[in-house]
């Protein structure tokens, strides 16, 4: 007797095992991991949908389990791998298994995917079945047809077998679909048609819910209505009070066949230069191996893993390309579209569910062969997997801040293990974990130090800020980097100035007392954006006016406090009068469609001067930029976590790496208050293995990543005092767990760096373990945290547990 452990509702959290059926002798043979079968659930024995994970030889104990009465699928809609990937995730990051499993089932409901069938071939039907015979006759006429509609009319027993008979004979096809949302349907989008501030001034204050979706409406500026309403968890009536007030406008579109415009230009293939033949051939000689390329910016190494993709398509196997976030890398697309045209799948967050839903399939079915996309990309669901690609490695967007917390890199490792695939990393930057594991064997490590087209790596001259300020300059661009520009300016090029800083200025901060204007249910100090005169914190969205007065003295010494990118643009407009300055943030841009707009102006050479945040220093390729400067290395430098030296280094790599594509050789301006801070000196070389000799030596001595791993339990909730007890009581559970072990800190739990956010109350305990007790520790964190949840979890109090996390706020 054999049975089958099966997920019944894949979205309710408290099912959260498989169940266990026992398999009928008729349907031993058809059921498989992945097929969807029809099950006897709960109580009432209500027929359910559910999808069987596994199947085994014997039952766990001699309980009446019930029968599973039907197979739905002919083919598996998940294969085996991809379920013991979930599996492996859910112990490796310490999830739920319906948290785990969610990963590689097909977006949306899979209760709804329907089975279509259609006729391939007219034959004679002697040797069919009456029942094959009666399948034929009804789907004689060419059209697909659903099986459900076939088990109404025909005689359900055996069904399943005789489509598959038929299946093998090649007289028939089969394919998926969710039935109600086919093709030619249309989806209702909702778009604002008032300017935002105009309508906050109609919402009004106490509105939140109102509020909420304006937010949301031009964060996306055209988002499909169950989209909307489903990320701000309201009704359809609030949207409807925004339309009766004319703020929105309510359309309905067709669904789109595939995402990739129609417009996007060939690409041709380039032949390689030496450095790059050999990183090629070194990879292409080794398929199944891991390879780290590290290349300076510019190097070349986009084309290297076109090559890589075409090799894997001349084979027949699929690629996965990995790229930091969809719309900050356009140029990757392009050229990935631009060479092979409808063979890519291109998955960014913009996608509807239908077209997520669509892409899967397509994928599935083999009508891709390369996906292109942000972090879950990696669990597309190719049949023949080849090659993945993590491009820009040392990207924070790699590790999932959402269950199962997992890493890309080591999702990407396991998946190239059980299909014998190729994984190749790629940065200007490595992040030192990474360069680690390249130097002790993980990964072969491959170099390129020139760049692809004859330009050099442009001069990066620091300038010390104390020093500026001491000798009479207040303002907060460098004598250096004025002249600099002007000079560019003067030439017809064009500038980039580089801030981490958005909006107007840091915080409002009373010079008489020292009172900072902070969130409310953050307790994080809120930044001044002088575009629509608010307040607004940068975690929860929440705005406030400005006061005018100091709230606890009185005073009107109350001034904002450190520079963002609104100021260096007002200002950058009084210095250079009459020149094209554009800023590029999370503000100014607020959608995919923006942000082309403005790359397209500046390529044209419409622009001047272009501001931006992080988002510009990525991926963008503007020949006619000589001068970059960097206002403040400090803001990320400052930050309280370990890793800032690193992201130093590489944010102030990539940035300079935006200036001398062209045929002039480039100058990056780097300003700062900490000269001589080796992050730095190294970036000022472009010495990677300078910072990195050095970086290493640090986290050794500080029991850092990589010589110990990390893990942070966050507990969080509304009552203060209800969260410090649990938290308290759960770490004295875990180090009764733990035990007395030395190989094991465990710190805290003391209140998270971000005490506060959207009205919860944090609290964190830190471990830090060594590589060699991992399971132990997992273990006693699966114990404590997640099989005794039900026993000691309190609705109100939430605990996220995040192994090697990126970031410890
Ligand atoms: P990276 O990804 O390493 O920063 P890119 O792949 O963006 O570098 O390449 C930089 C530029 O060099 C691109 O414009 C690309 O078209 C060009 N390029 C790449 N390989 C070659 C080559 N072998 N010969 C000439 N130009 C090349
Ligand atoms: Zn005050
Ligand atoms: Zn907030």
């Amino acid at each position: 007797m054999s049975y089958a452990e099966i997920i019944v509702n894949q979205k309710s959290a408290k099912a959260d095992k498989p169940y266990t059926y026992r398999i009928p002798e008729e349907l031993a043979k058809i059921i498989e991991p992945g097929k969807r079968v029809v099950v006897p659930f709960g109580r009432f024995n209500k027929l359910e949908i559910g999808m069987v994970v596994s199947i085994e030889d014997s039952a766990s104990s001699d309980f009446k389990y019930k029968n599973i009465l039907d197979v739905l699928d002919k083919n598996p809609l998940v294969d085996t791998d991809m379920i013991q990937l979930a599996y492996w995730m859910k112990n490796e990051y310490l999830c739920s298994f319906s948290e785990a499993i969610q990963t590689v089932l097909p977006p949306g409901d899979f209760r709804e995917i329907k089975t279509y069938i259609k006729i391939s071939k007219f034959v004679e039907t002697e040797e069919l079945s009456k029942l094959q015979r009666q399948i034929m006759e009804h789907i004689a006429d060419g059209k697909a047809v659903i099986i459900d509609e076939l088990k109404e009319r025909l005689d359900t027993a055996g069904l399943m077998t005789a489509i598959q008979d038929l299946e093998e004979k090649q007289l028939i096809e089969l394919s998926f679909d969710i039935a109600q949302l086919g093709k030619g349907k249309t989806q209702k989008f909702v778009k604002p048609i008032m300017q935002y501030n105009e309508g906050l001034g109609i919402i009004g204050h106490r509105a939140t819910k109102q509020q909420l979706l304006w937010d949301e409406i031009w964060g996306s500026f055209e988002i499909p209505v169950s989209d909307l309403l489903q990320n701000c968890n309201t009704s359809l009536s609030v949207l409807k009070i925004l339309e009766a007030r004319n703020m929105v406008e309510i359309i309905e579109k067709s669904i789109q066949e595939s995402p990739i415009g129609i417009d996007v230009a060939r690409y041709s293939k380039i032949e390689l230069n030496s450095s790059q033949r050999k990183v090629y051939s070194s990879i292409e000689g080794h398929p199944g191996e891991a390879f780290l390329i590290h290349g300076i910016t510019g190097s070349g190494k986009t084309e290297i893993y076109l090559q890589l993709v075409e090799g894997m398509l001349s084979k027949g196997k699929d690629s996965i390309i990995l790229v930091p976030e969809i719309a900050l890398t356009p140029q990757t697309i392009d050229r990935f579209a631009g060479r092979f045209g409808n063979k890519v799948a291109i998955l960014h967050s913009g996608l509807t569910q239908t077209e997520r839903f669509d892409q899967w399939r397509r994928i599935k079915s083999g009508e891709y062969k390369i996906v292109v996309g942000a972090r879950s990309a990696i669990f597309a669901p190719f049949n023949d997997l080849g090659l993945i690609v993590i491009d820009e490695e040392h990207e924070n967007t790699y590790k999932s801040s959402i269950n199962p917390k997992y890493s890309t890199y080591e999702v990407a490792m396991k998946r190239c293990s059980m299909s014998g695939s190729t994984l190749v990393l790629g940065t200007a930057t490595p992040s030192v974990e990474t360069y680690y594991r390249a130097l002790k064997g993980d990964l072969k490590l491959l170099e390129i130090n020139t760049r692809a087209t004859p330009m050099q790596l442009p001069e990066i001259q620091v300038v010390d800020m104390r020093k500026e300020l001491s000798e009479g300059n207040r303002s907060m661009v460098s004598r250096l980097l004025y002249e600099e520009m002007k000079a560019a300016l003067g030439d017809g090029r064009q500038i980039i100035i580089f801030l981490n800083r958005r909006g107007y200025s840091g915080s409002i901060v009373c010079r008489s007392c020292g009172y900072v204007s902070k969130c409310d249910s953050c307790e994080v100090s809120m930044t001044y954006h002088k575009s629509n005169s608010r307040l607004r914190c940068h975690y929860c969205g929440s705005t406030k006016p400005i006061p005018i007065l100091c709230p606890i003295c009185g005073s009107s010494y109350i001034r904002g406090f450190g520079v963002g990118t609104e100021k260096v643009e007002e200002m950058l407009n009084k210095m250079f009068p009459g020149k094209v300055i554009v800023r590029m943030d999370s503000d100014a841009v607020r959608n995919k469609v923006d942000y082309e707009r403005i790359l397209t102006s500046m390529k044209q050479g419409e622009i001047d001067i272009l501001i931006g945040t992080q988002m510009i220093s990525k991926g963008l390729d503007f020949p006619n930029v000589t001068v970059v400067g960097i206002i403040a290395a400090d803001i990320t430098l400052n930050l309280p976590d370990f890793r800032s030296p690193e992201r130093t280094f590489q944010l102030t790599t990539q940035v300079a790496g935006r200036a001398g594509r062209g045929e002039w050789v480039g100058k990056v301006i780097l300003q700062t208050y900490n000269p001589e801070h080796y992050s730095i000196q190294f970036s000022r070389n472009s010495d990677y293995k300078g910072f990195y000799d050095e970086e290493i030596k640090l986290r050794k001595a500080l029991k850092y990543p990589p010589f110990l791993r990390m893990g942070v339990i966050t507990v969080f909730g509304k009552d203060n005092n209800r969260v410090k007890f649990a938290v308290e009581k759960w770490h004295l559970l875990l180090k009764g767990v733990i035990g007395d072990n030395n190989e094991v800190e465990i710190l805290g739990p003391h209140p998270a760096p971000l005490e506060k956010i959207n009205g919860n109350h944090r609290y964190q305990i830190v471990l830090k373990f060594g590589y060699n007790i991992q399971k132990q520790v997992a273990d006693a964190l699966d114990r404590v945290f997640i099989e005794d949840k039900e026993r000691i979890r309190q609705n109100d109090i939430k605990v996220s547990i995040d192994l090697d996390p990126v970031s410890i706020l």
